[in-house]
C-alpha cells in the first residue's frame, strides 16, 4: 500500500478549528446539517454536470444520501454518491478555507462579537466541513470522484495542524463514486451515535434536502409463534371440546436493521401554497441562502400557459452590508432550476433587472433545457417572458409590505433597498407604474415621516394641478429656501428631494397620475394665481432696476426678473428652465473631482 502523505493545514484553517470547536460549543449538533448540505451540494454538482458529461454517471448507483451509526463504538459515517473529490480537491477543499460559507461564518462572527452579542447566532451560519470536529476527534474522509480513477483517504484530528492523504488500496472499502465521510466521535458527543437521535436531527435539519437521506434504523415486525401448552391450561382446554384441536401461539417481535428513508424529498416550491405554512418558507429561506434573520416577505406562485414555472420569491430583512452592494450585482440571489435540477445561480441581470438584484428566491422551470447555458439564458425568449413575470410578482410582494398594517415593515424595507427603486425608476421606464406609488420623501408638511406619491397627491389642493418638489441637500437647507415662501403661504405640500439621486428618478418619472412634478427652484413657477394687471404695474416700477442689475451682474446671471414667488425675501437665485437645478449642479460638481 502506498504511504499517506503528511500535509499542514492553511493557517486560517487552524485558526477557524480553533474557533469553531470553542465558541460553537453549545450548537455543536450543526455539524449534521454541514455535513447533509455538502452531500447534497456533491449530488447536485454531479447531477449537472453528468448532463453534459453523461459519462460521470457511469456506475449506475443512485443518487442519495445515508447516514450510519454503530452507538456501541460512537461512530456516525455520511455517505453520498455524488461527485466526490481528486487527490488535488481534497488538498484544496479541506486543507484550506473554503469560499462562501465558512468566509460569511468568520465576518458573521466578527460582527456579532463587535456587536457584543452572545455565541448563540453563531450556530445559524454556515461553517462548513470543519463543523465536523465539533463532535469529533478523528474524522476519515474516503472519496471517489467519476473523474479520477483512483479512490483517496483523508484523514484529520482535531487540534492538529496537519492531516494525511493516502490512495485507498483495500478492495473491501472501494466505493463506486462519492463519499464517506466516518466520524470518531469525542466521548462526550458519543450520543450522536444513536439512530433515533441522528433520525431527529435530519429531520429537524433537513427538511428541504432534495435527495432521499437514509438513515440505519433498527425495526421489527411482529410474528405469531407457536408455543408449548402450559398443563394447568391443557386441563381447563379438555373440558371444551370446541378449542381442543386449536394449538397454542404467541406473538413475538423480530428485529433487524435497514435502511429508512427519512426526509421529505419533493422541494418545497413543488408543494401546494395552501399547505405550506410562514414558518416553512422562512426555514427554508434561511437554510438556502444561509440567512438568520426571517425575511420581510415571501411569494409563492406557479404560472402556466406560454411558460410554465414555479417560483418562491423573497425580500431579505436586510440590505447586505458593504458600501458596493448596489453595483455589485451578482449576488446569486436567485436559485434557477430546471424541472428540479440546480442548474446556476450565476446571474447578473438575466432573470432580474439589476436594481431588483436584492430579491432572493427559486425559479424552477419546466421548459428551459437541462444543459441551458448563460448564451441561451441572455438570448432566450422563455427567459425574457419569465423575467417579466418574475418582475411583476416581486412588485406585487413589495406592493404588499407597504399595505401591511405594520408601518415598520415598509420603513424597514425602504430603509434598506429605497435607493434600489430609485435607481429602477432611471434604468426600468417599463415599470415606471410599478414603482412610483413605492417611493417615499420627507414633505414640507411632514418632516418626520415619510410619504408616498399616493398619499401626496390625496393632500392636493383642489386647484392644484403639479406636484412640487426642492432638492436640496438636508431637509433643513430644503426648509429654509426662499422657494418655499409662497408655496407655504397658500398651504401647497413640497416634497423635499434629500438624497442625490431623488433628483434623478423625479425626472425620470416626470409625472404621476397625469400630475407633472414641477421643481419650484426653475424659473416660470405657476402657480395659478397670475395676476396681469398687478404685473404691468410692477414692470414698471422696477423694470429699470432690473436691468442695471442685470448689467452690474453681467455674464453670471442669464437675466434678472421681476417676480410673484417671494413674500419676504427681497431676492432668489432661480435656476433657467431649460438648465440644471442648483441640486444637480452640486451634485455634478461633487462627481467630477
Ligand atoms: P462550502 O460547502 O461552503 O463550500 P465546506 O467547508 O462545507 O464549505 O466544504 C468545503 C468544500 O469541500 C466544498 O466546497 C466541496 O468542494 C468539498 N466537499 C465537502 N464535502 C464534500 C462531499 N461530501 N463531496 C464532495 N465534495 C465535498
Ligand atoms: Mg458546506
Amino acid at each position: 500500500t502506498p504511504p499517506a502523505e503528511k500535509y499542514e493545514y492553511q493557517a486560517e484553517v487552524s485558526r477557524l478549528m480553533d474557533l469553531i470547536v470553542n465558541s460553537l460549543y453549545s450548537n455543536k449538533e450543526v455539524f449534521l446539517r454541514e455535513l447533509i448540505s455538502n452531500a447534497s451540494d456533491a449530488l447536485d454538482k454531479l447531477r449537472f454536470l453528468s448532463v453534459t458529461e453523461p459519462g460521470l454517471l457511469k456506475e449506475a448507483v443512485d443518487l442519495d444520501i445515508r447516514i450510519q451509526t454503530d452507538k456501541d463504538n460512537g461512530v456516525v459515517t455520511i455517505m453520498d454518491t455524488g461527485i466526490g473529490m481528486t487527490q488535488q480537491e481534497l488538498v484544496d477543499c479541506l486543507g484550506t478555507i473554503a469560499q462562501s460559507g465558512t468566509a460569511k461564518f468568520l465576518k458573521g462572527l466578527k460582527d456579532n462579537k463587535d456587536a457584543g452579542g452572545d455565541n448563540n447566532l453563531i450556530g445559524q451560519f454556515g461553517v462548513g466541513f470543519y463543523s465536523a470536529f465539533l463532535v469529533a476527534d478523528r474524522v476519515v474522509v474516503s472519496t471517489k470522484s467519476p473523474k479520477s480513477d483512483k479512490q483517496y483517504v483523508w484523514e484529520g484530528e482535531v487540534n492538529s495542524s496537519s492531516y494525511t492523504i493516502r490512495e485507498e488500496t483495500d478492495p473491501e472499502k472501494l466505493i463506486p463514486r462519492g463519499t464517506h465521510l466516518t466520524l470518531y466521535l469525542k466521548r462526550d458527543d458519543k450520543g450522536f451515535a444513536h439512530p433515533e437521535r441522528i433520525q431527529k436531527l435530519v429531520k429537524n435539519y433537513s427538511q428541504f434536502v432534495s435527495f432521499p437521506i437514509y438513515t440505519w434504523q433498527e425495526k421489527g415486525f411482529t410474528k405469531e409463534v407457536e408455543v408449548d401448552e402450559d398443563p394447568a391450561e391443557a386441563q381447563k382446554d379438555e373440558q371444551d371440546e370446541k378449542t381442543e384441536k386449536k394449538k397454542k401461539t404467541k406473538t413475538v417481535v423480530e428485529r433487524y436493521w435497514d435502511w429508512e428513508l427519512t426526509n421529505e424529498t419533493q422541494p418545497i416550491w413543488l408543494r401546494n401554497p395552501k399547505e405550506v405554512t410562514t414558518e416553512e418558507y422562512n426555514e427554508f429561506y434561511k437554510k438556502t441562502f444561509n440567512e438568520y434573520l426571517d425575511p420581510l416577505a415571501s411569494s409563492h406562485f406557479t404560472t402556466e400557459g406560454e411558460v410554465e414555472f414555479r417560483s418562491i420569491l423573497y425580500v431579505p430583512a436586510i440590505a447586505p452590508t458593504g458600501k458596493d452592494d448596489i453595483i455589485n450585482t451578482k449576488t446569486k440571489n436567485i436559485r434557477l432550476y430546471v424541472k428540479r435540477v440546480f442548474i446556476s445561480d450565476d446571474f447578473d441581470g438575466e432573470l432580474f433587472p439589476r436594481y431588483l438584484s436584492f430579491v432572493k428566491g427559486v425559479v424552477d422551470s419546466h421548459d428551459l433545457p437541462l444543459n441551458v447555458s448563460r448564451e441561451i439564458l441572455q438570448e432566450s425568449r422563455i427567459v425574457r417572458i419569465m423575467k417579466k413575470r418574475l418582475v411583476r410578482k416581486a412588485f406585487d410582494m413589495i406592493l404588499g409590505i407597504s399595505m401591511s398594517e405594520n408601518r415598520d415593515d415598509y420603513d424597514k424595507f425602504w430603509d434598506n433597498f429605497g435607493k434600489h427603486l430609485k435607481l429602477g425608476c432611471i434604468d426600468d421606464r417599463e415599470n415606471h407604474k410599478r414603482l412610483a406609488p413605492l417611493l417615499r420623501f420627507v414633505s414640507s408638511q411632514s418632516e418626520n415621516e415619510l410619504i408616498g406619491l399616493d398619499e401626496y397627491v390625496e393632500n392636493m389642493k383642489t386647484e392644484q394641478k403639479d406636484i412640487y418638489y426642492i432638492a436640496a441637500d438636508s431637509v433643513t437647507s430644503a426648509k429654509n429656501t426662499p422657494f418655499l415662501e409662497r408655496l407655504i403661504e397658500k398651504d401647497l405640500e413640497v416634497l423635499f428631494l434629500v438624497d442625490p439621486i431623488d433628483e434623478i428618478a423625479i425626472q425620470n418619472l416626470k409625472s404621476y397620475k397625469e400630475k407633472n412634478f414641477v421643481d419650484i427652484s426653475k424659473e416660470d413657477l405657476d402657480l395659478g394665481d397670475k395676476n396681469e394687471e398687478r404685473e404691468k404695474e410692477m414692470k414698471q416700477e422696477f423694470g429699470q432696476t432690473c436691468d442695471w442689475i442685470k448689467k452690474r451682474l453681467g455674464d453670471k446671471v442669464a437675466s434678472v426678473q421681476i417676480s410673484n414667488r417671494l413674500s419676504s425675501s427681497p431676492c432668489i437665485l432661480v435656476s433657467g428652465k431649460f438648465g440644471w437645478s442648483a441640486n444637480m449642479e452640486r451634485l455634478m460638481k461633487a462627481q467630477s473631482v
